[in-house]
């Protein structure tokens, strides 16, 4: 197969938000496009519309936009083998639903579903499982046992039906997998599924994937583990309509796991434990909010990378790759067939990873806007970016930015008076009036005078570095915490400290 033959699709259902197990399958798609020059295509599969979720599409779109992964032919793409909306190609499907009527593949089935649920009880209160297949076809109210002008009166008049398709018995089907290998199913434990609603005459997702799949001329079918079991019908349906020739290559991907391990992760662990699950923030027509990684103050391209990590192996020790690096570097039969752990810990070291590795002036331009917030306004951008980069390597978010910086822009506004008092040892107060004169002697207000000056101090009044430096790190900052503390003087100037040093001095030795 030419390269240029290569054609993916992300095929989600707007039926909610797109978990981030979403993200990664458009994500393997994408590489796996892109990798072998071929084309990604977004396909919305909204056939279903009792599961359908106003909004959803959108999300999509704006999740997949963030991720910057662009597609190449789709809804709002165009391509020449549009429509890309199921809804919107309607009319398609039904002329196949028929032809495999035709063939004997499928069959008309006039079960109300007050019938169907009747059978499911009386199964269940045997202890079986019901099942519409070949062992109860020919007990049911289908063309199979109705006659043929039967069958045709029926459906002239409208009369509510579905097409089901005939599984053969006791069929071995094999289905290749790029990812597992080979399978092997017999029919036998398979059911008839419904391909076709006469009620609102759209297709089931079985019948109308495996058209589209076709129409488009998909080559690879990447998707989640999920749709594994479904895939002994696609393969089946390719062959009933004698398009065994052109089958897309079958590929899924491993589950993304619980922190645990056990299990699938689900929206729940994220609300349990604090970490999103979803790609953007999403508000359920219910009013329901849901934590986006975008909106937790994730970097696209952290999310991206940690994604591309959680179910392929690079083949090396390396973890940090641009788009452009895992393009090079995907390769399908990397991937793995057991699932992938989700660490929250290692997701924040991927987004800290990226932070340090941005340079301070878009960290400060990133930091701008929560400065603007706190009414910090006359900061110079020079400024910002020397703090940012005092400070880059002690947070994983900007948001966490304030936390760690906000002593340059304004002084404590509450000193923790426990930890003062622990502190706070004899000579201590008459000490910083000392120093604070020596500090007005400096001229050059720079790290290293700051420095010579309280060393020299420290030294000549015979006081112990760690008690003093401690003591003056807690006036001007407010705790025990911080970047070198002669750096953050110089910064916030002589006039602050000095203000800070008598502020903090009169608090602390007020009499009570
Ligand atoms: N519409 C299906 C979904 O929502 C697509 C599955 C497939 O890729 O075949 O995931």
């Amino acid at each position: 197969m030419a390269n240029n033959d290569i054609r993916v699709r992300f095929a989600p259902s707007p039926t909610g938000p797109l978990h981030i197990g979403g993200v990664r399958t458009a994500l393997y798609n994408y590489l796996f496009a892109k990798k072998h020059n071929g084309k990604f295509i977004l396909r919305i599969e909204d056939t279903d519309s009792g599961r359908f979720v106003a909004g959803t599409e959108e999300y999509i779109n704006e999740s997949l936009k963030w991720a910057g992964l662009k597609f190449d032919e789709g809804v709002t793409e165009g391509g020449d083998f549009g429509p890309y909306k199921q809804s919107q190609r309607k009319d398609i499907y039904k002329k196949y639903a028929f032809q495999l009527i035709e063939n004997g593949w499928a069959y008309f089935a006039f079960d109300t579903t007050e019938q169907l649920e009747t059978l499911r009880q009386q199964f269940e209160s045997e202890k079986k499982r019901f099942s519409y297949n070949s062992t109860i076809r020919l007990s049911m109210t289908n063309s199979l046992t109705l006659s043929r002008e039967e069958t045709e009166k029926r459906v002239a008049e409208d009369e509510n039906y579905v097409i089901r398709f005939k599984m053969p018995e006791n069929y071995d089907v094999t289905a290749v997998d790029l990812i597992r290998g080979n399978l092997v199913v017999n029919t036998n434990s398979l059911d008839d599924k419904v391909l076709f609603k006469s009620s609102d005459q759209l297709p089931t997702y079985h019948l109308a994937n495996i058209v589209d799949d076709y129409l488009m001329k998909i080559s690879h079918v990447i998707r989640g583990e999920e749709w594994l079991p479904s895939l002994p019908l696609h393969v089946m349906l390719y062959k009933a309509f004698g398009w065994e020739d052109v089958m897309p290559i079958f590929a899924h991907l491993p589950l993304i796991l619980k922190p645990n391990g056990k299990g699938k992760l689900s929206k729940r662990d994220g609300d349990k434990e604090g970490f999103p699950v979803f790609p953007l923030q999403y508000l359920s027509p219910d009013g329901e909010i849901s934590n986006g990684y975008r909106e937790a103050g994730y970097f696209p391209e952290a999310v991206v990378n940690l994604l591309a990590l959680l179910g392929w192996n690079p083949g090396s020790d390396k973890e940090l790759f641009s788009l452009e690096e895992l393009i090079d570097l995907f390769d399908i039969d990397r991937v793995h067939k057991s699932g992938a752990r989700f660490d929250p810990e290692k997701a924040k070291w991927f987004n800290h990873q990226y932070l340090i590795n941005k340079d301070n002036k878009e960290l400060a331009d990133l930091f701008m806007p929560i400065l603007k917030e706190k009414r910090i306004f006359n900061v110079e951008h020079n400024t910002l970016e020397t703090i940012v980069g005092l400070v880059k390597e002690r947070v994983n978010f900007i948001s966490e930015l304030w936390e760690q910086t906000s002593f340059f822009f304004c002084a404590p506004e509450k000193y923790d008076m426990n930890s003062v008092r622990k502190r706070w040892k004899e000579g201590i107060p008459e000490f910083m009036q000392n120093l604070s004169i020596s500090y007005q002697e400096i001229e050059s207000w720079e790290a290293t005078t700051i420095k010579k000056a309280t060393t020299n101090m420290i030294t000549s009044a015979e006081q112990n570095f760690g008690v003093i430096l401690n003591a003056l790190r807690f006036i001007i900052v407010g705790g025990s915490f911080g970047p070198d503390l002669y750096t953050i003087i110089e910064l916030i100037g002589k006039e602050e400290t000095l203000k800070r040093i008598v502020t903090a001095t009169n608090l602390f030795f007020k009499k009570e």
